[in-house]
């Protein structure tokens, strides 16, 4: 019999796929989306098959080992996504499935090779070696081990083996990390639908009533740990289990540490307008898009709660996507509040083989709601009905390394494969989104306001160029009237917020005597000062060298140090404000694995009065005891060389503006700025959303950036200065040829020019833009570019599809 072909794509990166020969005997047949077990020069690596029924290639071509799994691990719409993915963003397919899929299966720690009879093994080469090797064990022998003791001599041996079909090579299941525990999760098997019935049964037994109603509200099944976490009594449980109205169950448990936080239960029946915003979302079309543009504290997430709760109904499962989810766990609590153990939570914290679980029980339909950051848009959903973009603004939805994919664009494309819905969620939409809604692509659903009638807090402008600053605030700007706003809710014993979007103490180090400025010796920015311990740090590749004694230029002894970061702002806070419980929420306090919840913890039960910190603070917290906020300085990123850097502020602004103010207590907040009158600025104050992205859009069209145009950054990059110039200005010469000779495809070529940073981690960068009036284009011309732009020399060349940075 002659051999089939198949495609495969290895976890490397390969622009191309890989042609296999599978041995007509091979145990089990790859079909599309399976892993196979094939041979790389002289090791063995799992792939992913894409394609069957390859034509044969032109040389000899070596043979699948194996095919472990009796199903595809992506089936036909994900294996579908992989390649869309793959293409729009010119990635190598084999990365694109290493993103989606969990890093076990393509662990190749685990083949191991089995034989019936050591008879077949001949006299002769590696023969003996691998006749000791089956004897000394049983139920098979690794590859790992046939290499070390038999060298490549003996895997060839193993390779021939299962093309004759005397051998297999079977893969073990990935080792999770911990062993299986258990837990007993409690389940109505009885619903006691009118009100009657309760009252009846519940007559005298209240506690019962509310471990019913608990659980019920937690979709009718939830582990006991949960329901012990809401403050459900025990005791009561047991009773109702007595009664038959509960069952309890032994589980299998999926480590998740999200679990042991505590769930909240919906706040209540939605409102008017939240009412409305549902019907809305129910009345999209398969494959159909919503805006869902709700002002801070509109009630977001009861509509996506309500919205999802019909497409569970429907049989269907559904992803959730949030920014990043460590800062986000009050969204994560109201979801299992509703949802329960049907929830799997994706995140960082995971362990390999925690994240191998969650995978697991989505894909097998044990749990049908998927909650991550920007990777979970790839959750093995079956029937997928949703997918949520909670704050779909949010630059971390845009993958920095390869495959640079940005998981709003791969929602869309995701959801219209599966006749699944998109809601995108956010107070300040993305401009992208504004136009999709312009191009009637996507459904505007708006909620204009805040839950119970209550104002969005008035934003004061204080401009930092005139206005009277606190005495002894040093280097700080820290205005009177940011002042008296922050001791006054102290004082009332409210809590307040201080954004300072910028850590460490001093931003930078200067010789006041000749100017010499303190730069990172691999990067072209200069480095930030951290007090505690003193030293100068690179935020971007984190090298550290002490603190100067004096200038290593003309020896002056005494350095200033200069602009304010965070811990310079917290320091100042403690002394101005001694008796405040103050906490510091920046990249350098949330290091280790759940400190951000130790800090919102704290916050939530009142034990910090002033929180300071930078961006994340702005994100999505609800905290109704904040009555104050003040932003520091608003112009730090505002004149950054970026397109996006007003709406970066803008957002900013209007997100941790809408902090203040979410409960009966109301709230105020105090912008500092030297820019009062840049339209980010003045738009954010005035909590104008649609009249900054129409200021924000127009800005845009000439010239254009996106939306109106679809982007690509290119990056060309190196250790030597020259090369990465010289590499540069061909490829810019290369692509104006390109598009000069296709002048109606309408593509742009800048540059090539120094990126803004010109050098990170000792690489020398510059970059090339790729303007397309139509997207489609885009995604031909990247594709070719990649696989064939003249960049070499030492030089390296990045193509950032959709960019969200061009820093
Ligand atoms: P957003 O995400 O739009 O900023 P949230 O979803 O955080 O707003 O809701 C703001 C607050 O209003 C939360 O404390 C939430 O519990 C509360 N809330 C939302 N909907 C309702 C409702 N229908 N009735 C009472 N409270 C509600
Ligand atoms: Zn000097
Ligand atoms: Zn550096």
């Amino acid at each position: 019999m002659s051999d089939a072909f198949v495609a495969v794509a290895l976890p490397l990166a390969l622009r191309q796929t890989l042609t296999y020969a599978v041995p007509g005997d091979l145990a089990g047949s790859p079909r599309p989306g399976a892993r196979v077990v094939v041979p790389v020069r002289q090791r063995e690596m799992i792939g992913i098959v894409t394609a069957l029924d390859g034509p044969a290639p032109a040389g000899p071509a070596r043979s699948v080992i194996a095919v472990p799994d009796a199903e595809p691990v992506l089936d036909e719409p994900l294996l579908a996504l992989a390649g869309h993915v793959a293409r729009y963003y010119a990635a190598p397919p084999g990365l694109v499935l290493r993103a989606m899929l969990p890093p076990p299966l393509f662990s190749v720690g685990q083949p191991v090779v089995e034989l019936d009879d050591p008879g077949v093994l001949p006299a002769g080469g590696a023969g003996p070696a691998l006749a000791r090797l089956l004897g000394r064990r049983a139920g098979g022998v690794p590859l790992r081990l046939v290499r070390r003791e038999a060298g490549s001599a003996g895997l060839n041996l193993v390779h021939r083996l299962v093309a004759e079909g005397a051998a297999r090579v079977v893969t073990l299941p990935p080792r999770t990390a911990a062993p299986e525990q258990r837990e007993r999760v409690l389940e109505l098997t009885e619903r006691l639908d009118s009100l009657l019935e309760r009252e009846r049964r519940f007559a005298r037994a209240p506690r019962q009533r509310q471990a019913y109603e608990a659980l019920e509200q937690l979709g009718g099944r939830a582990a006991a740990s949960q329901l012990d976490a809401l403050g459900v009594s025990a005791a009561a449980l047991r009773a109702l289990v007595a009664g038959g109205v509960v069952r309890a169950v032994e589980e299998r448990r999926i480590r998740d540490p999200f679990a042991e936080l505590p769930v909240s239960l919906p706040p209540g029946e939605p409102t008017p307008a939240q009412v409305d915003a549902i019907a809305a979302l129910r009345g999209l079309p398969p494959g159909g898009a919503a805006l869902l543009w709700g002002v801070t504290g509109s009630g977001k997430t009861l509509v996506y709660l309500e919205y999802l709760r019909h497409v569970l109904a429907e049989g269907r499962g559904a992803i959730v996507l949030v920014p990043e989810i460590s800062l986000t766990p009050q969204t994560v609590a109201r979801f299992r509040g509703v949802f329960g153990d049907q929830v799997a939570v994706l995140h960082s914290a995971l362990s390999d083989g925690e994240r191998y679980d969650a995978w697991r029980a989505l894909r097998e339909g044990t749990r049908r709601v998927a909650i991550g950051p920007r990777s979970a848009v790839f959750a093995p959903v079956p029937r997928l009905g949703a997918i949520v973009v909670d704050e779909e603004h949010d630059t971390s939805y845009k993958q920095g390394e390869t495959p640079r994919y940005h998981a709003v664009e791969v929602a869309q494309a995701r959801a219209a494969r599966a006749g699944a819905t998109v809601v995108l969620g956010s107070a300040t939409p993305a401009m992208e989104s504004w136009a999709a809604v312009e191009r009637g692509a996507v459904r505007l659903v708006a909620l204009p306001e805040r839950i119970g009638s209550r104002p969005l807090p008035p934003v004061e402008v204080v401009d930092l160029r005139t206005a009277p600053l606190t005495e002894g605030s040093g280097g700080v700007p820290w205005s009177e009237a940011l002042d008296a706003a922050v001791a006054g809710a102290l004082e009332r014993g409210e809590q307040a917020m201080v954004l300072l979007n910028r850590r460490g103490f001093s931003t930078f180090v200067q010789c006041p005597s000749c100017g010499e400025v303190w730069t990172c010796p691999a990067c072209s920015i200069t480095l930030t000062f951290h007090q505690v311990p003193p030293v100068l740090r690179c935020h971007h590749c984190d090298h550290r060298e002490p603190p100067p004694a004096s200038c290593r230029q003309c020896g002056s002894a005494t350095q200033r140090y200069r602009g304010v970061g965070t811990q310079q702002v917290e320091a100042f806070l403690a002394r101005r404000f001694p008796r405040a419980r103050i906490a510091r929420m920046d990249v350098d306090t949330t290091g280790a694995k759940w400190s951000h919840h130790r800090i919102l913890d704290a916050v939530g039960r009142g034990e910090v009065d002033l929180l300071v910190g930078t961006q994340m603070i702005a994100k999505g917290l609800d905290f109704p005891r904040v009555t104050v906020v003040g932003v520091v300085d608003a112009d730090v990123a505002l004149n950054l060389p970026d397109f996006r850097s007003a709406e970066r502020t803008f957002d900013l602004l209007t997100q941790v503006a809408g902090r203040a103010g979410r409960g009966p207590l109301g709230g105020r907040v105090i912008v500092q700025t030297r820019q009062a009158r840049h339209p980010a600025v003045s738009h954010a104050a005035r909590h104008d959303v649609r009249g900054f992205a129409l200021a924000e859009l127009a800005e845009r069209r000439e010239p254009p950036y996106p939306p109106h145009v679809a982007l690509a950054n290119l990056v060309v990059s190196g250790p030597r200065e020259e090369a990465v110039a010289d590499a540069s200005v061909r490829l810019g010469v290369w692509l104006r040829a390109l598009a000069e000779a296709r002048p109606e495809a309408g593509v742009a070529v800048l540059g090539p020019a120094p990126c803004p940073i010109e050098r990170i981690r000792g690489r020398w960068r510059w970059h090339v833009l790729l303007k397309a009036r139509d997207a489609a284009r885009l995604t031909r011309l990247v594709r070719y570019v990649s696989a064939r732009a003249p960049v070499a020399g030492g030089a390296r060349l990045v193509v950032d599809r959709d960019p969200v940075s061009l820093l």
